[in-house]
């Protein structure tokens, strides 16, 4: 049922509207390459969409949420001409001159390059129950589920930023919130560590995974074990928040552009280049270091700035080929 929009081959699309996305939307779009971003249904916006108070983000001394960021940056990309769609990629084809991108409902779309922009997905703990119960007490994400665990006490699982963050954003609404880490010190950064480390209504149990979560219907607690004594317990908490950090989205491009052994996009030294001429990627699918906000939109201006690049070089190749043959 693929259903052809047009032959109009575009400059180039972005897939995915994180900051990296919306960064290079915004670059590409003032550098009138009128870029098409497929910015991605319920995902659109990227991992911002999930988080509250956004410190880090130079330019905003008291902060900004990360929702009001995202939009911010949409509507920047906008104003220059960018044209967006809500809608989620399901197949691309990267092999030839003309990339053809595929959505959901078998709509295509071609351009000379493409920008991979698909961020990175939670990671989940892997257990049997944990599917069972998403929405009845297992969530990835606080500020969405934060609300329903008003005077409950539930966990945290994971030691990094995003584990800090959701504990203490959950101490608005949780009487008691347990981190559960599988080590004895913090990954996060010191800032968020301190914070989470002084609140009194955060408890941490170290050296432990959780190994089993209990409850029927919903979640009513959580089995652990403590990595250096090999000890087991129970802990009755009603709900439990999965912060372990996150896995590049490379589902799409698999198989097609060259992977790095940690699983992000390869990309050519400090470029968005992928081993495809015409094929670029930006943000957290690039990155196994870094990974903020404003890394990722550094990142979407580089691969702008390369698409400008490539579109020259291919514009001056066809001007070329065809004095030839004029001649
Ligand atoms: P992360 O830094 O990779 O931390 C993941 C944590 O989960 C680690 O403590 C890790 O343990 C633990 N973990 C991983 N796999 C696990 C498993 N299977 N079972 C149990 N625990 C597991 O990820 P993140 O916290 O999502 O942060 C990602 C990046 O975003 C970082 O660069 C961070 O600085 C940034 N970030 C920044 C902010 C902010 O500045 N406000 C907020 C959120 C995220 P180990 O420590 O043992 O590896």
């Amino acid at each position: 049922m693929a259903t052809e929009v047009n032959d109009v081959v575009r400059n180039v699309i972005i897939i995915g509207s994180g900051p990296a996305g919306y960064t290079a939307a915004v670059y590409t779009a003032r550098a009138n390459l009128h870029p098409l971003v497929i910015a991605g249904s319920v995902t659109a916006g990227g991992e911002l969409m999930n988080t509250t108070d956004v410190e880090n983000f130079p330019g905003f001394p008291e902060g900004i949420m990360g929702p009001d960021l995202m939009d911010n940056m949409q509507k920047q990309a906008e104003r220059f001409g960018a044209e967006i769609l809500f809608d989620d990629v399901t197949a691309v084809d990267l092999s030839g001159e003309i990339k053809v991108v595929t959505l959901g409902d078998g709509t295509t779309y071609r351009a000379h390059a493409v920008i991979i922009s698909t961020g990175s997905a939670y990671r989940e703990l892997g257990l049997e129950d944990e599917k069972r119960l998403v929405g009845h007490g297992v969530s990835w994400c606080a500020t969405c589920d934060g609300f329903f665990f008003r005077d409950q006490e539930i966990a945290v699982i994971g030691g990094g930023d995003s584990a800090m963050e959701e504990a203490l954003f959950l101490t608005k609404f949780a009487s008691k919130v347990t981190v559960v880490h599988r080590r004895d010190s913090l990954r996060a950064s010191k800032i968020m560590a301190d914070r989470a480390l002084a609140h009194p209504k955060i408890e941490f149990i170290w050296d432990s995974e959780v190994i089993g979560i209990k409850g029927d219907k919903k979640v009513e607690g959580m089995r652990l074990r403590n990595l250096k004594s090999a000890a087991e317990q129970e802990v009755a908490v009603t709900g439990i928040f999965v912060a372990i950090g996150n896995d590049p989205r490379v589902d799409l491009v698999k198989g097609q552009v060259e992977l790095t052994a940690e699983g992000t996009i390869a990309v050519d030294g400090r470029t968005s280049k992928t081993n495809l001429p015409g094929v670029f990627a930006a943000g957290d699918v690039i990155d196994a270091s870094y990974r903020q906000a404003i890394t990722a939109a550094g990142s979407g201006c580089a691969a702008a700035l390369d698409v400008e690049h490539y579109l020259a070089d291919v514009e001056a190749a066809a001007t070329e080929a065809a004095v030839a043959v004029s001649n």
